[in-house]
């Protein structure tokens, strides 16, 4: 078998487009130090254990992810200057303009395509943040797998010296630290706002003060990249991004919401990610074949709801991931539906009805494209918001979606989400009386810390609570 061939039949290439495009492929995966034997990995095992590759319209998702991680290694000739931001702004909305007013930018948020290609389906994470630690992101320093893989790429010269590093950071301070780290090693220029935003514990994440200040942000960063770029950013390129947003956000995220209601549900919390992530993740290749894979996958979800097919039998009990699911580590996904749990949810994306109306409001006012982006951030950002809110949304995500169990991935790197994880654990363990667990395990690369037998074990566990706790209240009704 030639693996190269696989994955790309995997990936929903057709046969001529494969033949064309093989050889970049190698050249690229070559650079991004993704081995023949991480392909031969990735073809018979990761991809066909972990995403629902049985549907064309999810191959051909996974295949514009693999084009974008691609690109990162091989830029089209005419790209001459780079562009990046930081997630979790919405940098699809946030680069889109910098694109329309010079497509010859490259733009892109290089450490999530590294963690939603590269560890995800080759399991070479790892390689990027070793880099990283080499030169100086000492774990517990600057600790996450993400701040480190972007560190990494740059020192791998996968990336080169970016000219407009606009990572606003104003969700993460020690993605302000890296950004530092990486300026020092190659001079990429970077924007850093003043500070983190802070918001009170039941503070309300949409008080004018909070938003006016990631206006600011937005505002400055789209300066300096102006500057540094030598691009004019007119208000139609910003108009346009806000219409390119709805039309993603009608045309792929809404109807999927959807289908993920029914019971079983037709899609997995892999697939998933991958589908609904280009609203937040800019697509430098374009959206024409996005749209197009959607188009197709959802003739096939609604097939499969018409028929009452799913991932899992119907009835089986659902939990829902805290910060959608640890996407490194995509076999966990699998293992939960052996153990007999659907854990294909996640609450930062499959959102209930009160955030749902909050983002309609949001699309209806937004008079421009950062009042709108900072408009989301609160609701998509487990940072810029409060406690209280984040309580509020899991709540009506675990009625709207019948949840029956909790899983709040702990991240001991991070102080933001290891703290926020144990504190919602505990408040919706005592308010909503569903079980909750909080799993120690590195959400962007699979480097074998958290091994799969100890995850097993804590899993088997808790399915057995969460099977007893919804019989006795399905009893009880
Ligand atoms: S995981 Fe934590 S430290 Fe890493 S980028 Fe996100 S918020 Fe920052």
């Amino acid at each position: 078998m030639d693996v190269y061939d696989e994955l790309l039949k995997l990936c929903g290439f057709e046969p001529g487009e494969a033949k064309d495009y093989k050889p970049t492929l190698k050249e690229g995966l070559g650079k991004l130090l993704v081995t023949e034997d991480d392909v031969r990995f990735a073809v018979t095992e990761r991809l066909p254990k972990c995403w629902s590759v049985n549907l064309e319209g999810m191959r051909r998702v996974l295949g514009c992810w693999l084009r974008e991680y691609i690109r990162l290694a091989i830029p089209t000739p005419d790209e001459t200057r780079i562009c990046h931001t930081f997630f979790p702004q919405l940098g699809m909305a946030y680069l889109h303009p910098i694109k329309l007013a010079d497509p010859t930018v490259r733009v892109g948020l290089p450490d999530f395509l590294a963690t939603f290609v590269g560890a995800a389906f080759f399991n070479v994470g790892w390689k990027y943040v070793e880099a990283a630690e080499r030169e100086g992101a000492a774990i517990e320093q600057i600790g996450c797998s993400l701040n480190k893989i972007r560190y990494g790429l740059h020192i791998l010269k996968i990336v080169p010296r970016v000219d407009a590093s606009i990572c606003f950071h104003s969700l993460c301070d020690d993605a302000a630290l890296t950004d530092q780290l990486i300026h020092e090693w190659d001079g990429t220029n970077v924007y850093t706002p003043y500070r983190v935003r802070d918001i009170a514990f039941d503070g309300d994440p949409f008080d004018e003060t909070n938003i006016e200040y990631f206006v600011a942000s937005l505002e400055e960063g789209h300066r300096k990249a102006e500057e540094w770029l030598g691009i004019k950013i007119k208000p139609e390129h910003k108009t346009k991004a806000m219409e390119l947003l709805v039309e993603l956000s009608t045309r792929t995220y809404v109807p999927i919401l959807e289908f993920m209601k029914v019971d079983p549900a037709p899609l997995n919390g892999n697939d998933l990610l991958h589908a609904f992530f280009p609203i937040a993740v800019p697509f430098d290749t374009g959206y024409d074949e996005l749209f197009k894979a959607h188009d197709i996958l959802q003739e096939e979800l609604k097939e499969m709801v018409d028929q009452g097919k799913g991932v899992v039998p119907k009835g089986t009990p659902r939990v829902t991931w805290r910060i959608t699911h640890p996407w490194g580590c995509p076999w966990i996904i699998p293992m939960c539906h052996e153990l007999g749990l659907s854990a294909d949810f996640g609450e930062a994306f499959l959102i209930g009805g009160m955030q749902f109306n909050k983002a309609a409001e949001i699309w209806e006012g937004a008079t421009d494209v950062y009042r709108m982006t900072a408009g989301f951030l609160p609701m998509v950002s487990v940072l810029g918001t409060s406690l209280e809110y984040m309580f509020r949304c899991d709540e009506e995500h675990i009625q709207e979606y019948k949840i029956d169990g909790f899983i709040s991935t702990g991240y001991r790197p991070c102080r933001t989400l290891e703290g926020h994880s144990l504190i919602l654990a505990r408040m919706i363990e005592e308010r909503i009386g569903i079980p909750c667990i909080t799993p120690d395990v590195d959400i962007y690369i699979d480097r074998g810390d958290f091994p799969k037998e100890r995850m097993r074990t804590l899993l088997e566990t808790f399915a057995d609570i969460v099977k007893r706790s919804k019989a006795k209240k399905e009893k009880k009704e």
